[in-house]
């Protein structure tokens, strides 16, 4: 095993972190824009009141494990020499290795990734799987490089950060821009440094030790959490009105999953804009048209409209799956759906969480929505411990599993605590890392 650092989460004496993790609260009070870290953290601390958590333990839990920051020179295919900034952070071990995606935009920068990586620690532990959190990103716009540029950045920053993850360390996968392919450079690039290591990664293709049912799994889950809530708020799925904002891995198989049972998709989106059809778009057609043209735009179907008019129409769930803070004080207040199901993480400010709150508008926080993937990617992580393949129905039914058992306890402590999902799902999550944490010893 390597050497466990866990005790390393360095505390100033004055109680400042290295993270940064104790002043989101003053920022708050200040009435200033959050930035997503301490967004991330002021949900942290209502969960931390209703648990009546020690400020110092507090501390603790915030404060991320490790930080690793790199630049990457690249010479483009056009000849440019061009620097990239890359970012790890690991934010908890203390209940497993540390896991979390691994993101391709220009407005990565460490603050986000922080707040992403806070979000796996709470995440793994809400669907109980043996993982801490971490993430990871470039700062870089995938779609204007030449996919050899995309490669060999991916190459330089795997080579940058390889001595810092590990299948027992830290395990990336896809996010934001990034899918199979890139964890397979990942794998290889990995393997000059360790050898063959196909556990380093999850959301790998089939053909290297990917597991059945993984690309699809984030969308499945999104679907059984969505199937609780409706049935506890009295929503038929079949024929309710649904709109998803972003159509890539999660939008597009949520909108996939929720047609299947016979939701009506009214609207979808992606960078490019949003289409909108009151009596429900083809979604295997705008699938289709999207694998083939890459956007959503090269579709004929229905009107067009704004991705914030798509936030606001008169549907009964809503399912945010593109970036974070789509959903704020602006535009709260507007929100037509009864039920928000967070297929991105932090959607919604704290802000806007509040007017939900007020407005009796059900949300069902990013942390228990959204945990499939990494609930499939850490079977497939499972899988390759044990060099051994699932069936895709085995994958699927140990996903729903989890998924319904996560969603009854955050609802069981929801009722308890006659509060709100999100502050439940945050409860239950920093009441397993707090055990952990305090039986391994804080020393
Ligand atoms: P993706 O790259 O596959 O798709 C992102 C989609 O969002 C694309 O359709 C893109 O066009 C759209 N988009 C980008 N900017 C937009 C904007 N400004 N307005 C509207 N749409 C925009 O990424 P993904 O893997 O589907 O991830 C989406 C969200 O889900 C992210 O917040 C991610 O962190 C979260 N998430 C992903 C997974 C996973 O397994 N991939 C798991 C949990 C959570």
């Amino acid at each position: 095993m390597p050497e466990d650092r866990r005790t390393q989460k360095a505390t100033a004496p004055d109680g400042s972190s290295t993270g940064g993790a104790a002043t989101e609260t003053t920022a708050a009070e200040a009435g200033r824009r959050l930035t997503p870290f301490q967004a991330v953290n002021q949900q942290f601390e209502r969960a931390a009141d209703l648990l009546d958590l020690s400020e110092d333990l507090r501390i603790a839990l915030k404060t991320p494990y490790r930080e690793v920051m790199v630049e990457l020179p690249l010479r483009c295919r056009d000849g440019t020499i061009r620097t990239f900034s890359g970012y790890r952070v690991q934010h908890d071990n203390a209940r497993g290795p540390m896991k979390g995606g691994l993101r391709y935009h220009p407005e990565v920068d460490l603050d986000e990734v922080r707040a992403l990586a806070s979000l796996m620690t709470w995440k793994t532990a809400v669907v109980d799987i043996p993982y801490g959190g971490a993430k990871g990103g470039i700062s870089c716009d995938p779609h204007e490089l030449h996919i050899d540029d995309v490669q060999e950045l991916t190459r330089r920053f795997t080579s940058r950060i390889a001595r810092f993850i590990g299948a027992h360390e830290d395990i990336p996968a896809p996010d934001v821009n990034t899918d199979a392919q890139v964890m397979a450079w990942i794998v290889d690039e990995y393997a000059k440094f360790h050898g063959y290591t196909p556990a380093i990664v999850t959301g790998k293709p089939l053909a290297l030790g990917g597991s059945p049912g993984r690309e699809a799994a984030t969308g499945r889950g999104l679907l059984f959490a969505t199937q609780k809530a409706a049935a506890e708020l009295g929503i038929d799925l079949r024929g309710a009105r649904v709109a998803v904002q972003g159509f890539g891995n999660v939008g597009s198989w949520t909108a996939h999953f929720l047609h299947e049972v016979g939701a009506r998709i009214v609207a979808v989106s992606d960078v490019g804009g949003a289409i909108h059809d009151g009596d429900g778009l083809d979604v295997p057609a705008l699938r289709r048209a999207v694998a083939k043209a890459g956007r959503l735009s090269e579709a004929s179907a229905g009107e067009r409209i704004s991705n914030d008019d798509l936030l606001t129409l008169d549907v009964d769930v809503l399912v945010p799956a593109a970036l974070g803070d789509v959903l704020h004080a602006r535009n709260a207040g507007d929100v037509r759906a009864k039920l928000v199901v967070e297929g991105a993480n932090h959607p919604t400010t704290p802000d806007a969480d509040e007017t939900f709150r007020s407005r009796g508008i059900t949300v069902i926080p990013d942390i228990l929505a959204n945990a499939g993937g990494v609930t499939v990617s850490y079977f497939e992580w499972v899988q390759n411990l044990q060099h051994f393949r699932w069936t895709a129905e085995r994958v699927d039914t140990e996903l729903r599993t989890t998924m319904d058992r996560a969603y009854d306890a955050v609802r069981a402590l929801a009722t308890e605590h006659d509060t709100d999902l999100r502050t439940a799902a945050f409860a239950l999550a920093i009441r397993r890392v707090a055990e952990a944490t305090l039986m391994r010893g804080v020393s």
